[in-house]
């Protein structure tokens, strides 16, 4: 462990339990925008922010931890955004259980919990929208063409009235980190934004609250987006740097293994929606990799879309 964490770490407990050794009062819980900018002024920093929207898990979990390695003060927010969902999608029924995010956060050290109300986040008259042109035409935007524009806008407002100086985000959504990224550059927003690697299940598949939506015959069969990334780092280890075969060879492995694992006389499990081998900064899709390629892939299952992705770099296994 680093100096600066030891100090960071001190001055956490200092901060949050008064005398060194003693008990650590509960996780400080906020709902109102204007109690957390007061609460805000008396936090001690560096402030890391991990947004999230709850039903936890190891993922979330992970970047918890990242954030309190690496400041005195760790602020998790929970908030199912509205404006982030389209409007056939599963805002409604999107998985919820606040006692028990509460507890895991509890667990995990943090300091404050901000978890605001939609008229909260959104007042009537609110009319502004802060968006990302480009990078989120592809991808996830091209297939949720508002989901990005609620996202940088939720974002830009917990940046706002949380004032971090770092946020966590799960290289999982890569997409969403690259467009974060551009939006924190671009706007001259003071705090670094920190990615974190994808946590996963014992066999690959990516950690995600959608999970929960799985049949088990679903669930099992999802490890195959894992499986094709897994095939896909394979052929570019073995020196591959044609993007259209990686695509096809991954397309090919996903259908053998969904037509595989069909139960007998009915339709595949799952379907891909997209498999993508784009410039990790442009997100532009390659003909040819040169140094470094994102490999994203969306597969549905039912009507939940399961998203992963890998990066392929010269030093990946280093
Ligand atoms: P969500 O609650 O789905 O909006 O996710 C909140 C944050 O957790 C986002 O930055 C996600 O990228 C991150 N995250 C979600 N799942 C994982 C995972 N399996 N591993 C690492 N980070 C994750």
């Amino acid at each position: 462990m680093s100096v600066s964490r030891t100090k960071h770490q001190e001055q956490h407990r200092t901060a949050v339990a008064g005398l060194p050794g003693k008990a650590r009062p509960a996780v400080t819980v906020v709902d109102t925008v204007q109690r957390m900018k007061q609460v805000r002024r008396g936090l001690v920093g560096p402030v890391g922010l991990v947004p999230t929207m709850g039903y936890l898990h190891e993922g979330h979990l992970s970047l918890v931890r990242r954030a309190r390695e690496e400041n005195a003060t760790v602020v998790v927010s929970i908030f199912v955004n509205p404006t982030q969902f389209g409007p056939c999608e599963d805002f409604a029924g999107y998985p919820r259980d606040t006692r028990r995010d509460l507890a895991m956060l509890e667990e995990a050290d943090t300091d404050v919990v901000f978890m605001p109300s939609a008229d909260e986040m959104y007042p009537p008259q609110s009319s502004t929208w802060v968006e990302v042109t480009r990078l989120t035409e592809r991808l996830e935007g091209a297939a949720r063409p508002t989901h990005f524009r609620g996202v940088t806008t939720v974002v830009a407002k917990l940046f706002n009235i949380v004032q971090p100086d770092r946020a966590y985000f799960g290289q999982k959504d890569a997409q969403q980190a690259t467009v974060i990224r551009r939006m924190v550059a671009d706007l001259n927003m003071n705090l670094e934004v920190v990615v974190c690697p994808t946590v996963r299940e014992p066999d690959g598949l990516a950690m995600s609250s959608r999970n929960t939506y799985l049949t088990p015959e679903q669930r099992q069969a999802a490890v195959v987006l894992y499986q094709s990334l897994k095939l896909a780092g394979q052929l570019w280890d073995n020196g591959e740097r044609d993007a259209a075969r990686i695509r096809r060879e991954m397309k090919l492995l996903i259908e053998q293994l969904l037509i595989e694992r069909r139960p007998i006389d009915q339709q595949a499990l799952g379907e891909i929606d997209y498999i993508s081998v784009a410039d990790p900064e442009t997100l532009e899709e390659l003909d040819t990799i040169a140094s470094a390629a994102l490999v994203s892939l969306v597969v549905r299952f039912g009507r939940t879309r399961l998203l992963d992705n890998v990066v392929l770099r010269l030093d990946r296994h280093r």
